[in-house]
């Protein structure tokens, strides 16, 4: 008998490991291998890095090891890709590894923080993403909130990420160091969600009492951040969380990309022969309206299967299924346990919603890790309270991943 095809999946985030779970009973039945390739042993649950950063959660919450994840005979290759080879194809990752061949390829590469080539975000804000930074700016606002290190944390970015980090270390500081000021930079909160959700999100910030700045960044310096026609926030500590852009591997292959750097795929997901995309780093656009779908955890949960699938159709020869997602909404949460957002079309808030909203990365977890997945995330959270000082200590991360771009506060 030949070789059953091989896939590789290049990136264990939402898409990949969904997309890897989708191939279950193909993989049971011996008629596909697959191998998932990740800079790091450990799946980062993203959604939940705004309660991590203000202490509310472990390392063990937010973090799921790889060996509860891709189960035999699926393989993780832990491995920095460095290229990505269309034709073949291929990933050239970091020696010793090296060239890893397929005969399909999923890229599920995710996103980085994009500057949009504002100056000194680099040198003098941290930007929402790498793990190792993550831990350094837990750190360091942790320690901001227990003595007089830091007086004001600016945090620029009006999106879901800004507003969830802002509120979560807001709520945070309240009854336990009341002069510390958090200011949030964005020309608009929310924009694109209903009035509904932006007005609640508003109301919650200045209960919080986080000073929402209406301006665009011009500069990041040290110590402040300077504002698009005059003004500027000054602040200690900055955290960029202005937006993403695709993981610039990607465009560095050679395929066509948009203006996020997302490669473009047809309506199947597909990029080119033999290789699919989903995820952060896909442009995939809804077929009625021909508009780019928004970067979230719930489209890549979508995506990665129905991307994975195609692909393996199109190794056997099969006709591929278009695929089309569905807007299941988001949800934000804003401190004080509480949470807002979209259902459907309809506007929801309060405390149940931030229990739903934390209950959908639980699930997550359980459903990617299973059982050993889900006792680890609790055992995480016992563990990670009594002693944060040594969370992670097991799992060093390998640092100078290609795209990331390395920063500091
Ligand atoms: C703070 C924050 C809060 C968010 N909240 C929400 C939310 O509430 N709801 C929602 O739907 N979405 C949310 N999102 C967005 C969501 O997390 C992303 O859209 C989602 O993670 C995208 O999934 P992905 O599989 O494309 O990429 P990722 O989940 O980012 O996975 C990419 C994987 O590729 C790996 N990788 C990257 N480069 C390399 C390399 N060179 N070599 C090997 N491996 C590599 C990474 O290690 C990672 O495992 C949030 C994002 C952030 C940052």
């Amino acid at each position: 008998m030949a070789d059953p095809p091989h896939i590789l999946i290049a990136g264990a985030g939402y898409a990949g490991l969904a997309a890897c779970l989708a191939l279950g009973e193909a993989l049971q039945g011996g008629t596909v291998a697959v191998t998932v390739v990740n800079a790091d042993d450990r799946h980062l649950l993203l959604p939940e890095l705004p309660l991590y950063l203000a202490g509310e959660s472990g390392a063990g919450q937010v973090r799921l090891s790889l060996r509860d994840a891709v189960r035999p005979p699926a393989r993780v290759q832990v491995a920095i890709v460095e290229r990505i080879e269309p034709d073949g194809p291929a990933l050239i990752c970091r020696e010793p590894v090296g060239r890893l061949q397929g005969d399909g390829l999923l890229l599920t590469l995710g996103s980085v923080s994009d500057d949009f080539g504002v100056p000194g975000v680099r040198e003098h804000a941290t930007a929402i993403g790498r793990w190792d930074d993550m831990r350094e700016l837990r750190e360091r606002l942790l320690a901001d909130l227990h003595s007089s290190a830091a007086s004001r944390v600016a945090v620029v970015g009006g999106g879901f990420t800004g507003v969830e980090i802002a509120s979560e270390l807001a709520d945070r500081a309240r009854g336990v160091r009341s002069g510390l000021r958090i200011q949030l930079i964005a020309p608009a909160v929310l924009k694109g969600m209903p009035d509904a959700v932006r007005r609640t999100a508003v109301s919650a910030l200045r209960a919080l009492e986080v000073q929402v700045v209406e301006g665009r960044a011009e500069a990041v310096e040290a110590g402040r951040v300077r504002l698009q026609g005059g003004g500027q926030v000054e602040a200690e500590r900055i955290v960029w969380a202005a937006g993403v852009r695709a993981n610039p591997l990607v465009a560095q292959c050679g395929l066509p990309v948009n203006r996020r750097g997302q490669v473009q795929v047809d309506v199947h997901l597909r990029a080119a022969p033999h290789l699919f995309a989903a995820g952060d780093c896909a442009d995939a656009r809804d077929p009625r309206t021909g508009r780019s779908g928004a970067p979230t955890a719930q489209a890549a949960l979508q995506a990665g299967p129905a991307a994975v699938r195609n692909l393996l159709r199109d190794l056997r020869g099969e006709p591929l299924e278009p695929f089309k997602q569905r807007d299941r909404g988001l949800l934000i949460s804003l401190g004080r346990g509480e949470a807002a957002g979209q259902i459907g079309s309809h506007a929801v808030q309060g405390g149940d919603i931030a229990v739903l909203k934390r209950l959908i990365e639980t699930y997550h977890a359980y459903q990617v890790g299973g059982l050993r997945a889900l006792a680890r995330r609790l055992q995480g959270a016992a563990g990670d309270r009594r002693a944060p000082a040594t969370e992670d200590r097991a799992a060093p991360v390998p640092a100078g991943i290609p795209g990331d771009k390395p920063s500091r506060s």
